[in-house]
């Protein structure tokens, strides 16, 4: 081989270059992204809603040596909790043995919602032949993507006397499913000169449940009575109890590999899952015990991060304050010195869709987690903007372990834009960056990450709280 030019030189030290996880890691290294995928995927595949993907996290920290926290339990050092909030939220913490006044916590922030079909309170009704479930869509989906395919429903159903069924029909094989109807092409043909937006309304996404009639000749509604017979059957409930449900219809799709060569992943809800569970394996891998890391996983993250669950919950503080006080510390001196990653998905380019990308400042698919400086729409609103100083010290830490990564912004300045949990902790006076897994499909039934995006961002979590 030929000897590098001076300019060959000067550009390779001087000049900016993504650069490609699979290009630059060791055989060691890709093996070890590989079989962190099948530990994601078995994840992806029992935590499609919040309150699943609090089950598993709970049964991943008690197998780590996490205990149950309340608020004012005592604390000391080294201890390791988690608090359940509500089954649709949790914060785990570990207490190292830096003084908190002066390192503050290390926090790794994730949501565990994801766009769904939820179903209504009063749901069921009996039309031509088929049983249905009116439904009001949870988060920004583009419907039409969300009929003829697949659904399993997955939530809880509390009786009045406080008795929880938890219903999780569809996934297994041999499970029935349910559907979303289409109107077929020969008939479209006004459908189809409809914008994408209005193609399928809000109140056409009526899930089908059944078809048969209950055999009674002097029953109105034969299919209706039917489905609440083997409702009551299956689940000893009666259709009131809808009245204190929480059902979703999710995707009935398990998670696969993607392509010839298994680069990529395909499931549903890797919004954000995909941070999520890098968040507590990092949490769990890391053996230093010196930082107090604190992770969240929040619900609610898909329609503004509102309620007692949701990243503005005051929740998350209060347990920040009750560590505080447990140590006799000023919990407003420890927020100050606390650094967080909100981790969340971002946009990957798509060379589909080149138009609404920036490239230059685009995440690429496979080069790594994905930090956004900044987030928001239109001039950046709504966005918390980290700092230079912040960025270039978390750069830091990444070049120390050598995690691959990128920065990367949503889309074009005015294409559109999107925000992410990190302004509700940045406000607390907490220095958080975004950072996350480039997604293909985003919001849709089915998305696509790359394993070395996936993997990456676990190693950027743990070089964080290292
Ligand atoms: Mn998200
Ligand atoms: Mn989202």
């Amino acid at each position: 081989m030929s000897e590098k030019t001076k300019g060959q030189t000067l550009m390779e030290n001087l000049s900016y270059k993504k650069r490609n996880f699979f290009e630059i890691s060791s055989k060691e290294e890709i093996d070890k992204m590989y079989a962190y995928a099948e530990e994601y995927k078995t994840f992806l595949d029992n935590a499609k809603t919040e309150r699943e993907a609090v089950a598993y996290a709970i049964k991943l920290a008690e197998k780590n040596g996490y205990k149950p926290y309340k608020l004012g339990d005592k604390l000391a050092v080294g201890d390791k909790r988690y608090y359940n909030n509500r089954n649709k939220s949790i914060a785990l913490f570990r207490i190292g043995t830096l003084p908190l006044e002066t390192d503050g916590f290390r926090i790794l922030a994730a949501h565990i919602d994801a766009p769904r079909i939820d179903i209504k309170q009063n749901p069921i009704y009996e039309s031509d032949g088929m049983c249905f479930l009116k439904t009001h869509y949870y988060g920004g989906i583009k419907k039409y993507q969300w009929t003829a395919i697949p659904l399993a429903l997955h939530g809880v159903i509390v009786t009045k006397e406080g008795k929880t069924v938890e219903i999780k029909i569809g996934d297994e094989d041999g499970d029935p499913i349910f559907y979303i109807n289409d109107l077929l092409p020969h008939l479209s043909r006004e459908q189809v000169k409809k914008p994408l937006s209005e193609a399928i309304g809000g109140e056409d996404l009526n899930i089908v449940v059944g078809g048969l009639p209950y055999p009674d000749k002097e029953v109105k509604e034969k299919i209706k009575l039917n489905l609440l017979s083997i409702l009551n059957e299956k689940y000893g409930i009666c259709e009131e109890d809808m009245l204190s449900a929480e059902l979703s219809a999710v995707p009935a799709f398990k998670a696969r590999d993607i392509g010839f060569d298994r680069a990529l992943i395909g499931a549903y809800g890797h919004d954000d899952r995909v941070c999520s569970y890098p968040s507590l394996t990092a949490m769990f891998e890391n053996t230093g015990t010196d930082h107090t890391v604190f992770t969240v996983l929040a619900d609610k993250e898909e329609i503004g991060s509102e309620g007692n669950t949701g990243m503005q919950s005051c929740v998350y503080e209060d347990i920040m304050n009750a560590i505080c006080r447990n140590f006799d510390v000023c919990p407003a001196k420890v927020r100050a010195a606390s650094k967080c990653l909100s981790s969340d998905v971002t946009a990957c380019f798509d060379p589909n869709f080149p138009s609404v990308f920036e490239k230059k400042n685009a995440a690429i698919l496979s080069c790594g987690t994905a930090m956004c400086k900044f987030t928001g729409a239109g001039g950046k609103s709504g966005s918390n903007d980290a700092s230079a100083e912040f960025v270039a010290e978390v750069r830091r830490m990444f070049a120390q372990e050598n995690v691959c990564w990128q920065t990367s912004e949503l889309g074009k300045v005015d294409a559109g834009g999107g925000g992410t949990v990190a302004k509700f902790i940045a406000k607390m006076n907490i220095d958080t960056v975004d950072i996350g897994v480039p997604v293909i499909s985003m919001h849709a039934p089915y998305e696509l990450v790359s394993k070395a995006d996936v993997y990456s961002s676990h190693k950027a979590f743990l070089a964080f709280i290292k």
